[in-house]
């Protein structure tokens, strides 16, 4: 999870004369409106179980406004849509699928699952939004895991026998259908960065362009705060509090898997939402995964395929999807990362961890 901090006092210095540019223009139209300086405007709400925050810089305050607006309405309606487990037009793909019968499948979720076929196939697999009866059985689909345990081995062993995959999956045109009733589509992994990624397009398209969309920690920032970049800050997965930060340019995507997000404890082991679908269980050694990518719906789920990869199989799968820059935190709370990362990457803790860079990227 990321926290936006553009307040920060450790800033750099504005790179480039692009920068001083833009910041030049902005206050001079600051001025010429009678206004000191760029406001930011923010705003919160719940969606996708989550809190959303959007932030707004520079904007007049009513175009703000309207914005906030839009975005809230935005994130309702991909819920309602996108939802795995409540009636919505996902489920109706879903009870299609189990029933063997093929569906037209509704303009807001086609997308959805065009995107996420060809993502699981470049992560091999390991990101697999087909898992959801995986998911279903763990129960990381609520909100309450009081005296959970895990499942049994045959029930976990079952449903990996039955090999879910997206590569199960036919489209022609809108019409889709599945040569193996097991699939069960849950897009926890994806829908977040996809949605995102569409609310911020929706207000650069009404001339918005210093935003972030946040929600939940995983965000999208385009443009800047005034002459200085956006800062975004990675929490820590252990502790309270920020763990390193970043800065965004132009147009980024940031995005964290953790294994503190949804999880239970039974007999001193900590069983996490994040499932290897090639052993059903929570995936292990790693503790969170950072990725930085300019498409969010990429950046979601590579994040996730990346800390099921694991800290000495993750460079390969990062490669396969097409992302540079990544952080990933191991058991032992070192930290591995790309040589773009490591380049960017600020510590903010009091002991820096023990970082291995990997220069192949
Ligand atoms: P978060 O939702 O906390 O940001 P992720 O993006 O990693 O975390 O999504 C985790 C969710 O995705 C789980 O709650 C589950 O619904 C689903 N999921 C779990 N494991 C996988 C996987 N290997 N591939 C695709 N989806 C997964
Ligand atoms: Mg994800």
């Amino acid at each position: 999870m990321a926290s936006t901090q553009p307040q920060q006092t450790t800033l750099a210095p504005p790179r480039g004369s692009l920068y001083v540019n833009v910041a030049t223009l902005l206050l001079i139209t600051a001025m010429l409106a009678g206004c000191d300086r760029p406001r930011t405007y923010e705003n919160q709400f719940l969606a996708f179980g989550t809190l959303v925050e959007i932030t707004i810089h520079g904007a007049e305050r009513e175009l703000a406004e309207m914005a906030f607006e839009v975005a809230r309405r935005d994130f309702a309606h991909m819920h309602a849509a996108w939802h795995a487990w409540q009636p919505s037009a996902l489920t109706r793909v879903n009870t299609a699928i189990a029933a063997g019968e093929s569906i037209d499948v509704d303009a807001d979720v086609l997308p959805l699952i065009e995107r996420a076929k060809s993502l699981s196939r470049r992560s091999r697999g390991l990101f697999n939004p087909a898992i959801g009866r995986l998911v279903e059985l763990w129960g990381f689909h609520t909100d309450d895991y009081t005296g959970r345990r895990p499942p049994s081995d045959a029930r976990i062993r079952a449903l990996i026998d039955q090999n879910p995959s997206m590569d199960d999956l036919t489209l022609e045109g809108s019409q889709l259908s599945s040569t193996n009733p097991n699939v069960q589509l849950d897009f926890g992994a994806y829908a977040k960065g996809y949605g995102i990624g569409l609310v911020a397009e929706h207000l650069r398209a009404m001339g918005i362009e210093n935003l972030i969309v946040n929600a939940g920690g995983d965000l999208r920032a385009i443009g800047a705060h005034g002459d200085r970049p956006w800062r975004i800050g990675i929490r820590h997965p252990r502790e309270q509090g920020v763990f390193a930060s970043v800065e965004t340019d132009g147009d980024e995507s940031v995005f964290t898997s953790g294994d503190y997000e949804r999880y239970f404890e039974f007999k001193d082991t900590r069983y996490h939402h994040i499932l290897d679908p090639r052993s059903g269980y929570p995936a292990r050694h790693t503790t969170s995964v950072t990725v930085i990518h300019t498409n969010p719906g990429v950046a979601d789920a590579a994040a996730t395929a990346l800390f099921v990869a694991g800290p000495s199989h993750w460079p390969a799968v990062a490669q396969a999807m097409g992302v540079r820059d990544v952080m990933l935190i191991d058991d032992q709370g070192r930290a591995h990362l790309t040589a773009s990362m490591a380049a960017r990457v600020e510590f903010e803790i009091d002991l820096p961890p023990k970082a291995v860079v990997h220069d192949r990227s």
